[in-house]
């Protein structure tokens, strides 16, 4: 079994410009302390490399608007080190080392699958999602899966992701829309949160009686009579992405 393959190819959904859906870490799962070992889906540009649209802003095509991205008043925060393995695999992409597959490659593994491991899947059809995560969920395996423009996509993504989700505002329109919320909040918004009626990450880094998101799988969206709260995790990752986040934070704060 290959370790990676290339599951559809064509228009962005954003722009029209050509992007691949890839899956690696079939085989060889990824090494994520939170995550656990997990099959990586990844969105990229076709024709330039992932860390110069990052620079040129042509990531558009696959992250949309998500605020991670940078914004007027502050710089990326995207927890994806974007110039380290995605590179990797865009190169390995255009080399060639990549077959074409499907979602019975997703199904063959032993892995639970990360999907947006990078970039958002509304940037590729429902369609090509519906595809992917109704196989998942009809095999029983599991999955996570987040949409930072849970606003204006297709709705019916909100079956298979979380929608991401920045001030408490935007866990109540997401509520109310029919969306479960993710949160990745500072330390003052817990309270908020649990208000709100989310249910903490149950990751600890430090006590590995914890489930990994591997073996957890609570952020896979909203089923059908589904009343599962939806998640907050306080802010994490390293001390510069999150001296960003505070910075977009305190932008929503003053606009
Ligand atoms: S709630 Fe579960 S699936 Fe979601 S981030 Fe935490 S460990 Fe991962």
């Amino acid at each position: 079994m290959t370790n990676g393959v290339v599951l559809w190819v064509g228009p962005s959904e954003v722009d029209g410009k050509v992007i691949v859906l890839l899956a690696t870490c079939l085989v060889s799962p990824s090494d994520n302390t939170k995550t656990g070992p997990m099959v990586q889906l990844l969105i990229m540009l076709v024709d330039e490399p992932p860390h110069e649209a990052v620079k040129s802003g042509n990531d558009k095509s696959v992250c949309g608007d998500c605020p991670a991205r940078g914004g007027p008043t502050w710089k990326n925060w995207c927890y994806v080190l974007v110039w380290q393995s995605v590179l990797k695999i865009w190169k390995a992409f255009k080399r060639g080392a990549y077959p074409k597959g499907d979602v019975s490659d997703l199904l063959a593994s032993r892995w639970s699958i990360r999907g947006g491991a990078y970039a958002n899947h509304s940037s590729v059809p429902f369609e090509e999602n519906e595809k992917i995560f109704s196989a998942l969920s009809d095999a029983g395996k599991k999955w996570t899966l987040y949409e930072h423009d849970w606003r204006n996509c297709d709705q019916r993504l909100a079956k298979w992701a979380m929608a991401s989700c920045e001030t408490i505002e935007d866990v109540r329109e997401a509520i109310s829309m029919g969306w479960r919320p993710y949160w990745a909040c500072l330390p003052e918004d817990i309270r908020a949160a649990k208000e709100e009626a989310l249910l903490e990450c149950p990751f600890r880094l430090d006590d590995p009686t914890t489930p990994q998101c591997a073996d957890c799988g609570l952020c896979n969206g909203k089923k059908e009579e589904d009343y599962r709260p939806g998640i907050f995790v306080p802010v994490h990752g390293a001390s510069h992405k999150i001296k960003n986040y505070n910075k977009m934070r305190e932008s929503l704060r003053v606009i």
